[in-house]
């Protein structure tokens, strides 16, 4: 029996998360769930899987949640506030820590799962963007092992030998078992066949509305920008100890590949499956074995063609910003992370439009950073000097547009 602690357990992975683990009661038992503010969700999950701690990161919630509970004689133990995320991701009762939160606010409890030795799976990949070789470091210093829940980078861990996959660290692949290089697949996201004039109008709900996957509002963004794959692409140098240049964006709109690796002898490997991220939770949940994941399989004769284009950078500018980022090092990928995060939520709260997102990420990667130390006080410093920066500049946009 394996107990999952589930960090962001009400959003979108967080529940395919649950799922996975209901379609297989006799494999995992729930240890832990948290969420940020949505304590009657949270309380809806507590009750279906009674789980030994519940936690809500956002204190004002924390007495409806603990009082709901009580009534519904649910009797876990509810903490709350962004240090009980550390602590419940370091406790021993619990296996496995699936790191779901979206966002930077995953960084410290994933870390604190690494540190304490822990099987993770990562969806949350800005934790892995902005912190790199330190996060990377931890999980090998720990003996933790980490397993990527991201479709992309778990098509590619399937894709790898076994023998590789053991090794918790994975880094430095190519001199290990022959790979040539990673063929990142990307979707296009909801605007690939928009033009650049097109693309300067659209609304939050058409950046939300993708085409193949159903996802929270963050990630959804990313992906109509590209800057997902830019995440992605810095996530495989990281995890895969690859340079951007092993790396290759493959638009793939059908979204049925979900990675490749293609080795020395001209082999490629590719891993296909329905868009369904119960797949990928269901693999990392059960490697080395494999289980049920409760997805509808794929029939390969209704499939018809399958597409590949180069990305076009001129439209979608913020792959090539996270490329750059990786390739400069020190804290650049911690800036764009974190300017990423406040351009997003701008542009959600309708504070700026849709191609300012690159704007933003751009401007704010010209700004020196505050050393190169990949110490992890340098990295939260980083991204509060990044975001505070970027906050102004929302601001300032925002003003000249009303002012108009
Ligand atoms: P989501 O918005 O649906 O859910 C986010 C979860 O994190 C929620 O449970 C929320 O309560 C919690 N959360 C948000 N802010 C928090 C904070 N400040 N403190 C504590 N908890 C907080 O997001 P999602 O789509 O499930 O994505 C989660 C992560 O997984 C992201 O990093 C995303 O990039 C990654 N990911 C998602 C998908 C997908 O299909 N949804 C695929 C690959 C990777
Ligand atoms: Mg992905």
């Amino acid at each position: 029996m394996q107990r999952v602690t589930i960090l962001g357990a009400t959003g979108s992975i967080g529940q395919s998360t649950l799922d996975v683990i209901s379609s297989n009661p006799d494999r995992y038992e729930v240890f832990a769930l948290s969420a940020n503010s949505d304590w009657e969700a949270l309380a809806s999950l507590c009750e279906r899987f009674r789980p030994a701690v519940a936690v809500i990161a956002q204190p004002e919630y924390r007495e409806q949640l603990a009082q709901r509970l009580k009534v519904s004689g649910v009797g876990s133990e509810v903490l709350s506030g962004a240090e009980s995320l550390v602590t419940v991701a370091a406790m021993q009762e619990a296996d496995t820590v699936v790191a779901a939160i979206v966002g930077a606010a995953g960084l410290l409890p994933t870390l604190a799962a690494a540190r304490a030795g822990k099987r993770i799976l990562l969806a949350n990949k800005e934790a892995l963007v902005m912190s790199g070789q330190l996060f990377i470091d931890s999980v090998k210093q720990h003996h933790a092992t980490l397993l990527p829940v991201d479709s992309e980078h778990n098509a590619i861990f399937q894709c790898l030998p076994t023998a590789v996959q053991a090794d918790a660290y994975m880094g430095a692949l190519d001199q290990r078992c022959g790979m040539r290089r990673i063929l990142l697949t990307a979707s296009g996201g909801p605007f690939l066949g928009h033009s650049l004039a097109d693309m300067q109008n659209v609304t939050p709900g058409q950046a939300c509305r993708h085409p193949k996957w159903s996802m929270g509002r963050k990630i959804s963004v990313d992906s109509a920008t590209l800057m997902n794959k830019g995440l992605e692409l810095i996530e495989a140098c990281y995890l895969f100890g690859v340079s951007t240049d092993q790396v290759d964006v493959h638009i793939h709109p059908e979204a049925i590949i979900h990675s490749m690796v293609e080795y020395l002898d001209g082999s490629i490997i590719a891993q296909l499956g329905s868009p369904d991220m119960r797949t990928p939770i269901a693999n990392a949940l059960a490697w080395p074995e494999r289980t049920d994941a409760g997805v509808s399989f794929l029939d390969l004769f209704s499939m018809g063609s399958l597409n590949f284009s180069a990305p076009d950078l001129a439209r979608f500018p913020c792959l090539g910003l996270a490329a750059s980022a990786f390739e400069e090092g020190g804290l650049k990928p911690t800036q764009l992370n974190a300017a990423n995060e406040i351009a997003v939520e701008a542009f959600l709260q309708e504070q700026i439009g849709f191609m300012q997102i690159p704007d933003l990420v751009s401007e704010a990667l010209q700004v020196e950073t505050c050393g190169r130390g990949q110490d992890l006080e340098s990295i939260l410093e980083e991204d509060r000097r990044t975001r505070s920066w970027c906050r102004q500049w929302v601001t300032r946009v925002a003003g000249r547009v009303e002012a108009n």
